[in-house]
């Protein structure tokens, strides 16, 4: 399997992939050495954790290189992702103790109630390449600490990372075997799905999501899905600085060159403030350093995967042909690397590609509306269901749209943004359970519910 740089195009890695046989083997490791590892305490295993997390810090700038050279991130956003992948770990070594430990429901002199919280043994993670460390903490931090096991699969344009995080796992003190990398793509995947795991972890695209249920349903055992959105945002006529308004949720759209799951995807602009927010919104766009990604304050480096510009042009001409105006970009830059312009798309409707299919890549379309009546129409208009945001200067007017979006996360003044404390869930087509908060730390485990009576 090679490994390309997106940003040049040139081979850096060739890598063995995984077969049934050397993944079969790798499961029979972890299934011993989980036994063990669920005995160690859990103060220990936080321990290692801890240990991990300052592996990171201490080796941020090789990491973030790695990650870049293979997915095409600007290295500031490498780093920040290391940097957001440690507060999360941290805040999950805070809480584990609290929701991981023992539960005494009652404690009476002749009757005990407890509640406690069992790994679910080894677990298959497989995982998208877009925020590796992110969506990999998300789900591998808290099995771990849980006292699972897991295979972590990451996906075929992460893979040098997913190798990265296993030698690091391993001097952080994991003993060996708890963790182990299965490298490969779809076909790698598909043969995890025949394996005997006790829990499937997914994150990725909709389409295989929705495959992975299907297929992992007659094993009776937990499958979680994080999926893909088509975030929607609106812009009431009361902001107070459209400006600073049009700035951050450019970046919201952008940041990433739009690859992120929460990434902003629809913007529906009221009409009293539609033609500053856009010119705002442009000027930003068009102020953006595109090219290299290590080379320092590039904002759009690289899409990570060659088969997305044909996506992207697809959605413009789509667009276009339906009436859309182009305001900035629209085509991929010519030249090494898998560049595109950041586009800008007004003049669109509902039913435009841009507007209803998950973009994962710098282009946006936004739409003038005459009431919220309207932008809660078209926003609730998604077979997604992962993030909705609001700016307005009442909390009251947010609450009110976003109380009636199906999503898993509502945002008034903010968006793209992801808190450790929170659940991250999707609804509908953006997937089942959630990562992260109290929620996710228990998302690896099984209860027992212990009746304990004195003879
Ligand atoms: P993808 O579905 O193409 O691949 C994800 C993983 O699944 C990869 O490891 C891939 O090798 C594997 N895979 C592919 N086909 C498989 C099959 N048939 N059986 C088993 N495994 C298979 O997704 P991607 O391109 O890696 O990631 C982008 C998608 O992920 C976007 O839709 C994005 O929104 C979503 N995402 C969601 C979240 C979230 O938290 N909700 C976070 C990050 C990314």
């Amino acid at each position: 399997m090679n490994v390309i740089n997106p940003a040049t195009e040139e081979i850096i890695a060739t890598l063995q992939e995984d077969t049934e046989s050397s993944l079969h083997a790798k499961l029979e490791i972890l299934k011993n050495a989980q036994l063990q590892w669920a005995k160690t305490g859990l103060a220990e295993r936080i321990k290692v954790i801890q240990q991990f997390d300052d592996l990171l810090e201490v080796e941020k700038e090789r990491l973030a290189g790695v990650l870049t050279s293979e997915v095409g991130k600007p290295l500031q956003q490498a780093r920040n992702e290391l940097n957001g992948a440690r507060s999360r770990m941290q805040w999950m070594c805070t809480h584990a103790v609290k929701y991981l430990s023992d539960e005494q429901i009652i404690n009476s002199v002749d009757l005990k109630e407890v509640i406690s919280y069992d790994p679910l043994g080894v677990i298959c993670n497989i995982s998208a390449w877009n925020y590796p460390y992110l969506v990999g903490v998300n789900v591998f931090i808290p099995a771990l600490l849980a006292g699972n096991a897991v295979l972590y699969k990451p996906s075929e344009y992460a893979s040098l990372t997913g190798l990265e995080i296993e030698k690091l796992l391993k001097k952080a003190g994991i003993p060996d075997g708890v963790f182990q990398v299965a490298l490969g793509a779809r076909e790698t995947g598909e043969l995890l799905l025949d394996m005997d795991f006790d829990g499937y972890y997914f994150t990725g695209s909709y389409r295989t999501g929705q495959r992975i249920y299907q297929r992992v349903a007659a094993k009776m055992v937990p499958c979680q899905l994080e999926l893909g959105g088509k975030d929607p945002l609106y812009v009431a006529d009361d902001v107070k600085d459209i400006e600073a308004v049009a700035t951050g949720t450019a970046d919201g759209a952008f940041y990433n060159n739009g690859q992120s799951c929460c990434a902003v995807e629809r913007i529906y602009v009221h009409e009293k403030v539609y033609d500053s927010y856009i010119y705002s919104f442009v000027k930003e766009v068009k102020s953006w350093k595109i090219g290299t990604p290590t080379e320092e304050g590039i904002y759009i480096g690289a899409l990570t995967r060659k088969e997305q510009l044909e996506v992207l042009e697809g959605q413009i001409k789509d667009a276009l042909a339906k009436g859309a105006v182009l305001l900035n970009g629209g085509k991929r830059i010519i030249g090494k690397g898998y560049n595109f312009e950041p586009t800008v798309l007004t003049g669109v409707s509902n039913d435009m590609k841009v507007m209803q299919e998950e973009s994962f890549g710098p282009i946006i379309g936004i739409m003038k509306v005459k009431d919220d009546a309207e932008a809660l129409r078209l926003m609730k208009d998604s077979v997604y269901g992962l993030t909705a945001s609001v700016y307005t200067d009442s909390i009251d007017r947010a609450k009110e749209i976003l109380s009636q979006i199906d999503t898993g996360t509502g945002y008034w003044n903010c968006c793209d943004r992801v808190s450790a404390g929170l659940p991250w869930s999707g609804r509908k087509h953006s997937g089942i359970g959630a990562t992260l908060s109290h929620q996710g730390l228990r998302a690896f485990t099984k209860t027992k519910s212990w009746h304990l009576r004195k003879g």
